[in-house]
Protein backbone atom coordinates (compact mmCIF):
# COMPACT_ATOMS: atom_id res chain seq x y z
CA UNK A 1 0.00 0.00 0.00
CA UNK A 2 1.09 3.75 -0.80
CA UNK A 3 2.41 5.63 1.97
CA UNK A 4 1.15 9.37 2.31
CA UNK A 5 3.01 11.93 1.62
CA UNK A 6 3.97 13.98 4.48
CA UNK A 7 4.38 17.31 4.74
CA UNK A 8 7.55 18.16 5.20
CA UNK A 9 6.79 21.50 7.37
CA UNK A 10 4.86 18.95 9.87
CA UNK A 11 8.76 16.81 9.77
CA UNK A 12 8.91 13.58 10.84
CA UNK A 13 8.98 13.76 14.20
CA UNK A 14 10.04 10.25 14.34
CA UNK A 15 13.10 10.46 12.02
CA UNK A 16 14.37 14.04 12.90
CA UNK A 17 15.69 16.93 10.83
CA UNK A 18 16.54 16.16 6.62
CA UNK A 19 19.50 17.20 5.55
CA UNK A 20 23.25 15.29 5.28
CA UNK A 21 25.75 17.65 6.93
CA UNK A 22 29.33 17.68 4.55
CA UNK A 23 31.09 14.43 4.91
CA UNK A 24 28.39 12.98 7.49
CA UNK A 25 26.84 9.36 7.19
CA UNK A 26 23.19 9.69 6.07
CA UNK A 27 20.24 7.55 7.00
CA UNK A 28 20.29 6.27 3.39
CA UNK A 29 22.39 6.01 -0.27
CA UNK A 30 20.09 5.76 -3.20
CA UNK A 31 22.13 4.30 -6.03
CA UNK A 32 21.43 4.92 -9.31
CA UNK A 33 19.82 8.87 -10.48
CA UNK A 34 17.41 7.57 -12.94
CA UNK A 35 13.90 8.95 -12.91
CA UNK A 36 13.30 6.02 -9.91
CA UNK A 37 16.08 7.05 -7.74
CA UNK A 38 15.75 11.16 -7.89
CA UNK A 39 11.96 10.36 -6.69
CA UNK A 40 12.90 8.11 -4.06
CA UNK A 41 15.76 10.40 -2.98
CA UNK A 42 12.97 12.89 -2.51
CA UNK A 43 10.55 10.78 -0.95
CA UNK A 44 12.85 10.10 1.93
CA UNK A 45 13.55 13.12 1.74
CA UNK A 46 10.36 14.73 2.41
CA UNK A 47 10.14 12.17 5.31
CA UNK A 48 12.70 13.96 7.37
CA UNK A 49 15.01 10.93 6.11
CA UNK A 50 18.76 11.94 5.55
CA UNK A 51 19.62 10.62 1.73
CA UNK A 52 22.60 10.32 -0.35
CA UNK A 53 21.92 9.75 -4.17
CA UNK A 54 24.74 7.98 -5.69
CA UNK A 55 25.27 7.79 -9.77
CA UNK A 56 27.83 6.60 -12.32
CA UNK A 57 27.15 9.06 -14.70
CA UNK A 58 28.29 12.63 -14.58
CA UNK A 59 24.74 13.73 -14.43
CA UNK A 60 20.70 12.30 -13.47
CA UNK A 61 18.88 10.30 -15.92
CA UNK A 62 21.61 10.02 -18.56
CA UNK A 63 20.31 6.28 -18.52
CA UNK A 64 16.93 4.57 -19.49
CA UNK A 65 15.10 7.95 -18.67
CA UNK A 66 17.23 10.17 -20.77
CA UNK A 67 14.81 10.13 -24.23
CA UNK A 68 12.48 7.89 -23.66
CA UNK A 69 8.70 8.60 -25.16
CA UNK A 70 7.69 11.22 -22.44
CA UNK A 71 4.42 10.11 -21.60
CA UNK A 72 2.89 10.20 -18.55
CA UNK A 73 0.50 7.47 -19.23
CA UNK A 74 -1.36 7.07 -15.75
CA UNK A 75 -4.54 5.63 -18.12
CA UNK A 76 -2.63 3.18 -19.89
CA UNK A 77 -0.64 0.78 -17.48
CA UNK A 78 -1.60 -2.51 -19.90
CA UNK A 79 0.78 -5.00 -18.90
CA UNK A 80 3.04 -6.28 -22.47
CA UNK A 81 2.14 -9.77 -20.99
CA UNK A 82 -1.56 -10.39 -22.58
CA UNK A 83 -3.46 -13.20 -24.47
CA UNK A 84 -3.46 -11.32 -27.73
CA UNK A 85 0.44 -11.68 -27.41
CA UNK A 86 0.82 -15.28 -27.12
CA UNK A 87 -0.92 -15.64 -30.59
CA UNK A 88 2.11 -13.60 -32.05
CA UNK A 89 4.53 -15.60 -30.54
CA UNK A 90 5.30 -18.15 -33.21
CA UNK A 91 5.91 -14.88 -35.41
CA UNK A 92 8.23 -12.93 -32.88
CA UNK A 93 10.40 -16.32 -32.33
CA UNK A 94 11.27 -16.49 -36.25
CA UNK A 95 12.06 -12.57 -36.21
CA UNK A 96 9.30 -12.05 -38.51
CA UNK A 97 7.99 -8.60 -36.63
CA UNK A 98 9.29 -5.55 -37.47
CA UNK A 99 8.59 -3.67 -34.12
CA UNK A 100 9.18 -6.88 -31.84
CA UNK A 101 12.56 -8.75 -31.57
CA UNK A 102 12.91 -11.59 -28.92
CA UNK A 103 16.77 -12.71 -27.79
CA UNK A 104 16.34 -14.59 -24.60
CA UNK A 105 20.12 -16.47 -24.67
CA UNK A 106 20.51 -17.44 -21.73
CA UNK A 107 19.15 -19.32 -18.96
CA UNK A 108 18.09 -16.87 -16.51
CA UNK A 109 16.59 -15.06 -19.37
CA UNK A 110 14.45 -18.38 -20.37
CA UNK A 111 13.67 -18.54 -16.74
CA UNK A 112 12.09 -15.15 -17.39
CA UNK A 113 10.36 -16.45 -20.60
CA UNK A 114 8.71 -19.09 -18.72
CA UNK A 115 7.10 -16.55 -16.35
CA UNK A 116 6.27 -14.08 -18.49
CA UNK A 117 4.10 -16.74 -20.50
CA UNK A 118 2.35 -17.09 -17.18
CA UNK A 119 1.55 -13.75 -17.05
CA UNK A 120 -0.06 -13.87 -20.25
CA UNK A 121 -3.43 -15.16 -19.50
CA UNK A 122 -6.46 -13.11 -19.42
CA UNK A 123 -6.73 -13.21 -15.36
CA UNK A 124 -3.18 -12.12 -15.03
CA UNK A 125 -3.07 -9.42 -17.33
CA UNK A 126 -6.11 -7.82 -15.92
CA UNK A 127 -4.84 -8.28 -12.46
CA UNK A 128 -1.51 -6.64 -13.67
CA UNK A 129 -2.94 -3.62 -15.48
CA UNK A 130 -5.08 -3.02 -12.49
CA UNK A 131 -2.81 -2.99 -10.15
CA UNK A 132 -0.46 -0.57 -12.84
CA UNK A 133 -3.49 1.94 -13.03
CA UNK A 134 -3.32 2.17 -9.33
CA UNK A 135 0.11 2.84 -9.03
CA UNK A 136 -0.30 5.06 -12.07
CA UNK A 137 -3.11 7.54 -9.83
CA UNK A 138 -0.62 7.11 -7.15
CA UNK A 139 1.74 8.90 -9.55
CA UNK A 140 0.07 11.64 -10.44
CA UNK A 141 -1.29 12.44 -7.00
CA UNK A 142 2.65 11.87 -5.81
CA UNK A 143 3.87 14.60 -9.21
CA UNK A 144 0.91 17.10 -9.00
CA UNK A 145 1.66 17.60 -4.86
CA UNK A 146 5.76 17.91 -5.78
CA UNK A 147 4.91 20.38 -8.47
CA UNK A 148 2.78 22.32 -6.13
CA UNK A 149 5.68 22.71 -3.41
CA UNK A 150 8.90 23.20 -6.43
CA UNK A 151 7.67 24.12 -9.76
CA UNK A 152 10.18 22.35 -11.83
CA UNK A 153 10.23 23.51 -15.42
CA UNK A 154 10.16 20.25 -17.67
CA UNK A 155 7.76 20.71 -20.40
CA UNK A 156 5.11 19.02 -17.98
CA UNK A 157 1.82 19.44 -19.99
CA UNK A 158 -1.60 17.85 -19.92
CA UNK A 159 -2.44 17.03 -23.82
CA UNK A 160 -4.66 14.17 -23.20
CA UNK A 161 -3.56 11.33 -25.11
CA UNK A 162 -5.23 9.39 -28.49
CA UNK A 163 -4.26 5.57 -28.69
CA UNK A 164 -4.98 4.67 -32.22
CA UNK A 165 -6.51 1.32 -33.04
CA UNK A 166 -6.01 -0.25 -36.94
CA UNK A 167 -8.48 -3.27 -36.55
CA UNK A 168 -11.71 -3.61 -35.55
CA UNK A 169 -10.97 -6.59 -32.91
CA UNK A 170 -8.19 -4.35 -31.62
CA UNK A 171 -10.60 -1.60 -30.92
CA UNK A 172 -13.65 -4.24 -29.58
CA UNK A 173 -10.57 -5.35 -26.86
CA UNK A 174 -9.59 -1.67 -26.25
CA UNK A 175 -13.31 -0.98 -25.40
CA UNK A 176 -13.18 -3.56 -22.91
CA UNK A 177 -10.73 -2.26 -20.87
CA UNK A 178 -11.73 0.90 -21.21
CA UNK A 179 -14.96 -0.63 -19.20
CA UNK A 180 -12.06 -2.10 -16.90
CA UNK A 181 -10.64 0.96 -16.29
CA UNK A 182 -14.01 3.28 -16.00
CA UNK A 183 -14.63 1.56 -12.82
CA UNK A 184 -11.55 2.59 -11.60
CA UNK A 185 -12.80 6.34 -11.96
CA UNK A 186 -10.51 6.52 -15.42
CA UNK A 187 -11.94 9.08 -17.61
CA UNK A 188 -11.59 7.32 -21.63
CA UNK A 189 -14.00 7.36 -24.74
CA UNK A 190 -13.96 4.99 -27.85
CA UNK A 191 -14.15 7.18 -31.04
CA UNK A 192 -14.41 6.36 -34.43
CA UNK A 193 -12.07 7.46 -36.99
CA UNK A 194 -13.70 10.72 -37.98
CA UNK A 195 -13.94 11.93 -33.99
CA UNK A 196 -10.50 10.96 -33.77
CA UNK A 197 -9.34 13.38 -36.90
CA UNK A 198 -11.67 15.96 -35.72
CA UNK A 199 -9.78 15.58 -32.27
CA UNK A 200 -6.22 15.61 -33.53
CA UNK A 201 -4.45 17.18 -36.44
CA UNK A 202 -2.10 14.83 -36.78
CA UNK A 203 -4.05 12.31 -38.23
CA UNK A 204 -4.24 14.24 -41.49
CA UNK A 205 -2.98 11.96 -43.81
CA UNK A 206 -3.04 9.01 -41.83
CA UNK A 207 -3.95 5.58 -43.46
CA UNK A 208 -6.02 2.41 -42.05
CA UNK A 209 -7.53 3.83 -38.46
CA UNK A 210 -10.49 1.91 -37.17
CA UNK A 211 -10.99 4.21 -34.46
CA UNK A 212 -9.04 5.46 -31.01
CA UNK A 213 -9.22 5.73 -27.40
CA UNK A 214 -8.98 8.95 -26.66
CA UNK A 215 -7.73 9.69 -22.77
CA UNK A 216 -8.11 13.63 -22.09
CA UNK A 217 -6.36 13.79 -18.92
CA UNK A 218 -2.81 12.18 -20.21
CA UNK A 219 0.02 14.01 -19.50
CA UNK A 220 3.82 14.35 -21.12
CA UNK A 221 7.01 15.55 -19.60
CA UNK A 222 10.62 15.09 -20.10
CA UNK A 223 11.92 12.86 -17.79
CA UNK A 224 15.43 14.46 -18.36
CA UNK A 225 14.33 18.00 -17.29
CA UNK A 226 12.61 16.73 -14.66
CA UNK A 227 15.59 14.64 -13.05
CA UNK A 228 17.82 17.44 -13.50
CA UNK A 229 15.40 20.12 -11.72
CA UNK A 230 14.42 17.91 -8.86
CA UNK A 231 17.82 16.84 -8.28
CA UNK A 232 18.91 20.49 -7.82
CA UNK A 233 16.17 20.97 -5.58
CA UNK A 234 16.79 18.04 -3.13
CA UNK A 235 21.02 19.53 -3.36
CA UNK A 236 19.76 23.27 -2.24
CA UNK A 237 16.09 22.81 -0.43
CA UNK A 238 16.75 19.12 1.06
CA UNK A 239 20.48 19.05 1.95
CA UNK A 240 20.37 15.79 -0.39
CA UNK A 241 24.31 14.88 -1.10
CA UNK A 242 24.56 13.87 -4.46
CA UNK A 243 27.65 11.67 -5.46
CA UNK A 244 28.00 11.71 -9.42
CA UNK A 245 30.75 9.49 -11.41
CA UNK A 246 30.57 6.46 -8.50
CA UNK A 247 30.50 3.83 -9.86
CA UNK A 248 29.00 1.67 -7.60
CA UNK A 249 30.72 -2.02 -7.54
CA UNK A 250 30.30 -3.77 -4.00
CA UNK A 251 28.39 -3.55 -0.62
CA UNK A 252 29.25 -4.89 2.51
CA UNK A 253 26.03 -4.84 5.09
CA UNK A 254 26.91 -5.31 8.75
CA UNK A 255 25.69 -4.81 11.89
CA UNK A 256 26.14 -0.77 11.82
CA UNK A 257 25.19 -0.43 8.13
CA UNK A 258 25.82 -0.64 4.57
CA UNK A 259 29.08 0.02 3.04
CA UNK A 260 28.85 1.01 -0.72
CA UNK A 261 32.55 0.66 -2.74
CA UNK A 262 32.85 2.65 -5.97
CA UNK A 263 35.57 1.04 -8.74
CA UNK A 264 37.98 3.40 -7.85
CA UNK A 265 38.20 2.80 -4.49
CA UNK A 266 35.76 5.88 -2.64
CA UNK A 267 33.21 4.33 -0.22
CA UNK A 268 29.83 5.47 1.48
CA UNK A 269 28.62 4.39 4.52
CA UNK A 270 24.50 4.61 5.29
CA UNK A 271 22.30 2.72 7.38
CA UNK A 272 20.20 1.71 4.46
CA UNK A 273 20.42 1.00 0.97
CA UNK A 274 18.74 1.55 -2.13
CA UNK A 275 18.66 -0.18 -5.52
CA UNK A 276 17.33 2.04 -8.00
CA UNK A 277 19.69 0.99 -10.84
CA UNK A 278 16.62 0.19 -13.65
CA UNK A 279 18.19 -2.03 -16.14
CA UNK A 280 21.62 -2.71 -14.33
CA UNK A 281 19.89 -3.99 -11.45
CA UNK A 282 20.31 -7.61 -11.70
CA UNK A 283 23.76 -7.56 -12.60
CA UNK A 284 24.72 -5.49 -9.46
CA UNK A 285 22.06 -7.36 -7.39
CA UNK A 286 23.80 -11.00 -8.52
CA UNK A 287 27.12 -10.04 -6.39
CA UNK A 288 25.03 -9.66 -3.16
CA UNK A 289 22.91 -13.35 -3.97
CA UNK A 290 20.20 -11.35 -5.01
CA UNK A 291 18.40 -12.46 -7.97
CA UNK A 292 15.53 -10.47 -9.56
CA UNK A 293 13.08 -11.38 -12.74
CA UNK A 294 14.22 -8.49 -14.71
CA UNK A 295 15.72 -8.16 -18.01
CA UNK A 296 16.40 -5.35 -20.89
CA UNK A 297 14.20 -4.40 -23.35
CA UNK A 298 15.69 -2.51 -26.09
CA UNK A 299 13.90 0.41 -27.73
CA UNK A 300 14.97 3.67 -29.32
CA UNK A 301 13.57 7.23 -29.49
CA UNK A 302 14.17 10.35 -31.92
CA UNK A 303 13.56 13.93 -32.15
CA UNK A 304 12.05 15.78 -35.13
CA UNK A 305 10.66 19.29 -35.82
CA UNK A 306 7.21 19.53 -35.99
CA UNK A 307 5.61 19.12 -38.86
CA UNK A 308 2.73 20.75 -41.36
CA UNK A 309 0.15 18.78 -39.01
CA UNK A 310 1.90 18.38 -35.50
CA UNK A 311 0.25 16.58 -32.66
CA UNK A 312 -1.72 18.15 -30.39
CA UNK A 313 -2.07 15.60 -27.77
CA UNK A 314 0.18 12.48 -27.35
CA UNK A 315 -0.45 9.58 -29.71
CA UNK A 316 0.12 6.18 -29.68
CA UNK A 317 0.31 3.79 -32.51
CA UNK A 318 -1.16 0.55 -31.53
CA UNK A 319 -0.44 -1.65 -34.52
CA UNK A 320 3.25 -0.36 -34.54
CA UNK A 321 4.23 0.23 -30.93
CA UNK A 322 4.71 3.63 -31.62
CA UNK A 323 4.83 6.92 -29.25
CA UNK A 324 4.49 10.67 -30.50
CA UNK A 325 4.37 13.24 -27.91
CA UNK A 326 4.57 16.91 -28.40
CA UNK A 327 7.53 19.17 -26.95
CA UNK A 328 7.74 22.92 -27.38
CA UNK A 329 9.02 23.06 -31.13
CA UNK A 330 9.80 19.04 -31.55
CA UNK A 331 8.07 15.87 -31.55
CA UNK A 332 9.32 12.93 -29.82
CA UNK A 333 8.78 9.85 -31.42
CA UNK A 334 9.70 6.52 -29.30
CA UNK A 335 8.95 2.43 -30.17
CA UNK A 336 10.62 -0.63 -31.35
CA UNK A 337 11.54 -3.54 -28.64
CA UNK A 338 14.19 -5.86 -28.37
CA UNK A 339 13.14 -8.10 -25.12
CA UNK A 340 17.01 -9.40 -24.02
CA UNK A 341 19.02 -7.24 -25.41
CA UNK A 342 21.01 -5.19 -22.92
CA UNK A 343 23.66 -3.45 -25.48
CA UNK A 344 22.46 -0.05 -25.35
CA UNK A 345 24.25 1.06 -28.73
CA UNK A 346 22.23 2.73 -31.33
CA UNK A 347 22.24 0.56 -34.32
CA UNK A 348 21.79 3.08 -37.93
CA UNK A 349 19.58 0.44 -38.94
CA UNK A 350 16.85 0.17 -36.68
CA UNK A 351 16.97 3.59 -35.80
CA UNK A 352 16.06 4.01 -39.71
CA UNK A 353 12.94 1.53 -38.94
CA UNK A 354 11.70 3.38 -36.39
CA UNK A 355 11.41 6.59 -38.32
CA UNK A 356 10.41 4.86 -40.99
CA UNK A 357 7.69 3.49 -39.02
CA UNK A 358 6.80 6.74 -37.70
CA UNK A 359 6.35 8.13 -41.24
CA UNK A 360 4.34 5.42 -42.18
CA UNK A 361 1.78 6.11 -39.28
CA UNK A 362 1.59 9.60 -38.95
CA UNK A 363 3.31 11.04 -42.27
CA UNK A 364 2.37 14.89 -41.19
CA UNK A 365 3.45 14.82 -37.67
CA UNK A 366 7.16 15.90 -38.20
CA UNK A 367 10.09 16.76 -40.33
CA UNK A 368 11.26 13.09 -40.60
CA UNK A 369 14.29 13.91 -43.23
CA UNK A 370 15.71 16.44 -40.33
CA UNK A 371 14.90 13.44 -37.74
CA UNK A 372 18.04 13.99 -34.96
CA UNK A 373 18.97 13.09 -31.30
CA UNK A 374 18.72 9.08 -32.05
CA UNK A 375 18.72 7.14 -28.67
CA UNK A 376 18.17 3.76 -27.08
CA UNK A 377 17.62 2.97 -24.16
CA UNK A 378 17.28 -0.46 -22.04
CA UNK A 379 13.76 -0.97 -20.04
CA UNK A 380 14.05 -2.93 -17.17
CA UNK A 381 11.09 -5.78 -17.81
CA UNK A 382 9.76 -7.76 -14.77
CA UNK A 383 7.25 -10.65 -16.16
CA UNK A 384 4.06 -9.10 -14.93
CA UNK A 385 5.26 -5.40 -16.08
CA UNK A 386 4.89 -4.32 -12.49
CA UNK A 387 7.82 -3.03 -10.51
CA UNK A 388 9.55 -4.60 -7.39
CA UNK A 389 9.14 -2.37 -4.37
CA UNK A 390 10.84 -4.71 -1.53
CA UNK A 391 13.30 -4.99 1.62
CA UNK A 392 15.60 -7.67 -0.37
CA UNK A 393 17.61 -7.76 3.43
CA UNK A 394 17.52 -6.05 6.19
CA UNK A 395 19.57 -2.88 5.29
CA UNK A 396 19.03 -3.34 1.02
CA UNK A 397 15.55 -2.14 -0.89
CA UNK A 398 14.80 -2.28 -4.18
CA UNK A 399 12.77 0.12 -6.40
CA UNK A 400 13.35 -1.54 -9.49
CA UNK A 401 11.64 -3.11 -13.07
CA UNK A 402 9.70 -0.45 -14.14
CA UNK A 403 9.74 -1.56 -17.64
CA UNK A 404 8.18 0.30 -20.42
CA UNK A 405 6.12 3.05 -17.69
CA UNK A 406 8.79 3.51 -15.51
CA UNK A 407 8.54 7.71 -16.30
CA UNK A 408 4.94 7.26 -15.45
CA UNK A 409 5.47 5.04 -12.33
CA UNK A 410 8.56 6.83 -10.71
CA UNK A 411 6.72 9.03 -8.20
CA UNK A 412 4.47 6.28 -7.04
CA UNK A 413 7.21 3.30 -6.40
CA UNK A 414 9.30 5.87 -4.60
CA UNK A 415 6.38 6.96 -2.06
CA UNK A 416 5.97 2.94 -1.58
CA UNK A 417 10.06 2.81 -1.14
CA UNK A 418 10.32 5.62 0.82
CA UNK A 419 7.27 4.57 3.37
CA UNK A 420 9.06 0.35 3.53
CA UNK A 421 12.86 2.43 4.64
CA UNK A 422 10.91 4.88 6.96
CA UNK A 423 9.58 2.48 8.63
CA UNK A 424 12.63 -0.36 9.38
CA UNK A 425 13.92 3.05 10.41
CA UNK A 426 11.47 3.68 12.81
CA UNK A 427 11.57 0.31 13.64
CA UNK A 428 15.28 -0.11 14.00
CA UNK A 429 14.91 2.90 16.58
CA UNK A 430 12.57 1.35 18.59
CA UNK A 431 13.97 -2.16 18.04
CA UNK A 432 17.65 -2.38 16.84
CA UNK A 433 18.35 -4.51 14.25
CA UNK A 434 20.15 -8.07 15.15
CA UNK A 435 23.61 -7.69 15.68
CA UNK A 436 24.18 -10.75 13.35
CA UNK A 437 22.19 -9.00 10.34
CA UNK A 438 23.75 -9.19 7.04
CA UNK A 439 23.47 -8.90 3.78
C1 LIG B 1 12.28 3.80 -26.09
C2 LIG B 1 11.69 3.94 -24.71
C3 LIG B 1 10.53 4.68 -24.55
C4 LIG B 1 9.92 4.79 -23.29
N1 LIG B 1 8.82 5.58 -23.14
C5 LIG B 1 8.25 5.73 -21.91
C6 LIG B 1 7.13 6.58 -21.75
O1 LIG B 1 6.66 7.23 -22.69
N2 LIG B 1 6.57 6.66 -20.51
C7 LIG B 1 7.05 5.96 -19.45
O2 LIG B 1 6.47 6.02 -18.37
N3 LIG B 1 8.17 5.19 -19.56
C8 LIG B 1 8.77 5.05 -20.77
N4 LIG B 1 9.88 4.26 -20.91
C9 LIG B 1 10.38 3.52 -19.75
C10 LIG B 1 11.21 4.38 -18.81
O3 LIG B 1 12.10 5.18 -19.56
C11 LIG B 1 12.00 3.49 -17.83
O4 LIG B 1 11.14 2.56 -17.21
C12 LIG B 1 12.65 4.34 -16.74
O5 LIG B 1 13.47 5.34 -17.31
C13 LIG B 1 13.48 3.49 -15.78
O6 LIG B 1 14.04 4.39 -14.86
P1 LIG B 1 15.13 3.92 -13.80
O7 LIG B 1 15.47 5.10 -12.99
O8 LIG B 1 14.67 2.66 -13.14
O9 LIG B 1 16.38 3.46 -14.71
P2 LIG B 1 17.52 4.37 -15.35
O10 LIG B 1 17.01 5.63 -15.87
O11 LIG B 1 18.27 3.50 -16.32
O12 LIG B 1 18.44 4.72 -14.10
C14 LIG B 1 19.35 3.81 -13.53
C15 LIG B 1 20.59 4.62 -13.17
O13 LIG B 1 21.52 3.77 -12.48
C16 LIG B 1 22.82 4.15 -12.87
N5 LIG B 1 23.74 3.05 -12.58
C17 LIG B 1 23.78 1.83 -13.15
N6 LIG B 1 24.72 1.07 -12.59
C18 LIG B 1 25.32 1.82 -11.64
C19 LIG B 1 26.34 1.58 -10.69
N7 LIG B 1 26.99 0.41 -10.63
N8 LIG B 1 26.68 2.57 -9.82
C20 LIG B 1 26.04 3.78 -9.86
N9 LIG B 1 25.04 4.04 -10.73
C21 LIG B 1 24.68 3.09 -11.61
C22 LIG B 1 22.68 4.43 -14.36
O14 LIG B 1 23.75 5.23 -14.84
C23 LIG B 1 21.33 5.11 -14.42
O15 LIG B 1 21.43 6.52 -14.35
C24 LIG B 1 10.52 4.14 -22.17
C25 LIG B 1 11.71 3.44 -22.33
C26 LIG B 1 12.31 3.34 -23.57
C27 LIG B 1 13.59 2.60 -23.74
Amino acid sequence: MASVVQERDEGDARLGAPGTEPGARPDVVVLGAGVVGVATAYALARRGVSVALVERAAEPALGCSYANGGQLSYAYTDALAAPALLAKLPALALGLDPVFRLRLADPAMLRWGVRFLGNCTASHFRRSTLQGLTLGLESRLALHALLERHPISFNHALPGKLHLQHSRDALDAARTLVALKRGAGIVQHVVDASEARALEPALEGASGIVGAVHSPDEEVGDPYLFAIGLTEVLRHEYGVATHFGFDAESVEATAEGVSIEARDGRRLRASRLVVALGAQAPEFLRRLGISVPVIPMKGYSFSAPRGPAAPRMSITDASRKLVFCPFPGQVRVAGLAELGNGDVSVDPARLGQLIGLAGDSLPQAADYASAENGWAGLRPMTPSSLPIVTRARERIFLNIGHGMLGWTFAMGTAERAAGLVADSLVEERTTPLSPRSSV
